[in-house]
């Protein structure tokens, strides 16, 4: 008798059980982990990815640089440079390059182009440090040159370690230089010194904001002086003068007016033993850069909108200056596509309904939880590592200050196009509500009047000298930049 109680209750509770986790399949939700190692053929385009990916961070490590890089990736791709007035049909692949440092790419599309394009916009300028105009001088023997940090780093993390110098110098004739010296493994490396723990007491006391100033990042660039002993005057300084004329014919004027970037010599690695990290500087934001023009030049088919990759320059000091994302030329290189697509001069009022009805990514990295510095995350609400692309409703700091806060019915649209041709993605938010915050350049489309959400692949130990990302994340991520430019409103 008791035992065939016993089952009756079992049951009740089994089908309570049952009943819970159907409607828990139904009515909950949670972001999963991605990976899966099972899947080899999968596991192999994620790693084949990754490795094109590193060359590119190698090859790219400034602004300049990654442009360069990517005019090399379009030509090969078919992808010729786009001359305004010129007629555009379905099909063509065109770029526009914006003073050396920021790029627009567009494979145009079959439809209607006052109907709006499909655009991912990334930025391609990284924290670092530059020099300042006047940066040479000799101290104590040893020759330096004295710098400004661009975007926000952690100084410290810049001292006592091999640094590469690029940049371009104009000469007094007009001839551009262009300087990368420390990405060789003949090449010579400089460095920012920093000071011997045995003499440290003064400088542990201090905050990490101030531990290293900015005056103190100067870069070691020679020791050597000029021949026939200490008579010469700043010998030191004309020794490092002589070398630099000698090999790149840049006087100490030629460097007043250059543009010089110091930034980490080391090139892009595997971390992990199990190498599932992509691990170098620049990830922020060359890694949304990447994926949005792999994903425009893998477009096998003629999309009905017009894809459209934007990288800016600028976004680490707020995406002011002329190719910064408030700048003008972006959505005018976009205008005169769609004259040149419509073979007629568009009236204004066309040109601005054209901007209201484009579809924008506005693909900047997310910020990676990390269980170290858990305390400054909320863990429901942040972007993990290997959970795909992140998206960011909103960014901005104190109160969403600064924010493009992306409308529900867009958000939504975006997602759904992904779930319904099953990418994964996820959602987040840069850390605990009073911790500090960011912003990308998604405030200056939506100022234009362009529909436009945040997203991006996750990052540890951002503005780094070494970022991190999952591999899984970059691949699936090029995978959604793909899949936006071929159905988003199609
Ligand atoms: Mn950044
Ligand atoms: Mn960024």
């Amino acid at each position: 008798m008791s035992g065939e109680r016993e089952l009756n209750v079992n049951d009740v509770v089994d089908e309570a059980k049952d009943r819970a986790d159907k409607i828990r399949k139904e009515l909950t939700f949670s972001f999963k982990n991605l990976w899966n190692p099972e899947d080899e053929d999968e596991m192999k385009s994620i790693m084949d990815f990754s490795e094109a990916y590193k060359e590119a961070l190698n090859e790219g490590k400034t602004e300049r640089e990654f442009t360069d890089y990517t005019e090399r990736l379009l030509d090969k791709h078919g992808f010729k440079r786009f001359i305004a007035g010129e007629p555009l049909k379905p099909g063509d692949r065109v770029y526009e390059i914006l003073h050396g440092k920021a790029l627009i790419a567009a494979v145009i599309g079959s439809g209607d182009p006052l109907e709006g394009f499909n655009l991912v916009g990334a930025h391609i300028d990284s924290p670092r440090i530059d020099l300042k105009t006047n940066p040479m001088y000799e101290a104590s023997d040893l020759t330096l040159l004295k710098t400004h940090y661009y975007g926000g780093i952690k100084k410290y993390q810049w001292v006592a370690l091999p640094l590469a110098l690029h940049g371009v110098v104009i000469l007094k004739d007009g001839t551009t230089v262009k300087l990368r010296v420390g990405e060789d493994p003949e090449d010579p490396v400089l460095t920012i010194t920093d000071l011997l723990p045995h003499l440290g007491a003064d400088q542990m006391q201090k905050k990490a904001s101030e531990v290293v100033t900015g005056e103190e990042l100067n870069v070691l660039i020679g020791s050597i002086p000029f021949p026939g002993g200490d008579e010469i005057k700043e010998r030191f300084k004309l020794g490092v003068l002589q070398l630099l004329f000698e090999k790149y014919g840049v006087a100490e004027r030629d460097l007043v007016t250059a543009e010089i970037e110091i930034v980490p010599a080391a090139k892009a690695r595997c971390v992990g033993l199990d190498r599932s990290f992509v691990g170098g500087y620049g990830q922020d934001d060359r890694v949304c850069a990447y994926t949005a023009l792999k994903a425009l030049i893998d477009l096998r088919t003629t999309p009905k909108r017009t894809a459209m990759v934007v990288l800016y320059d600028k976004e680490e000091t707020g995406s002011g200056g002329v190719t910064g994302a408030r700048s003008q030329l972006f959505p005018s290189v976009q205008k005169r596509m769609v004259r040149s697509i419509l073979g007629r001069e568009p009236s204004a009022i066309e040109l601005q309904d054209q901007i209201e009805k484009s579809a924008m990514l506005s693909s900047d990295v997310a910020a990676a939880f990390d269980p170290t510095f858990s305390s400054v995350s909320d863990p429901l609400n942040h972007s993990y590592a290997g959970r795909g692309i992140a998206f960011y409703k909103y960014t901005g700091a104190r109160g969403k200050g600064g924010t493009s806060d992306a409308n529900a019915e867009f958000f939504n649209e975006v997602t759904r196009l992904l779930d319904d041709s099953g990418i994964p993605w996820q959602c987040g938010e840069l850390g605990k509500v009073d911790q500090g915050g960011g912003g990308t350049v998604a405030i200056y489309q939506a100022d234009l009047g362009m529909s436009v959400i945040d997203c991006g692949v996750p990052v540890l130990s951002m503005h780094s000298c070494f970022e991190l990302t999952s591999k899984i994340d970059v691949y699936k991520t090029y995978i959604a930049y793909k899949v936006f430019f071929e159905k988003m409103r199609e």
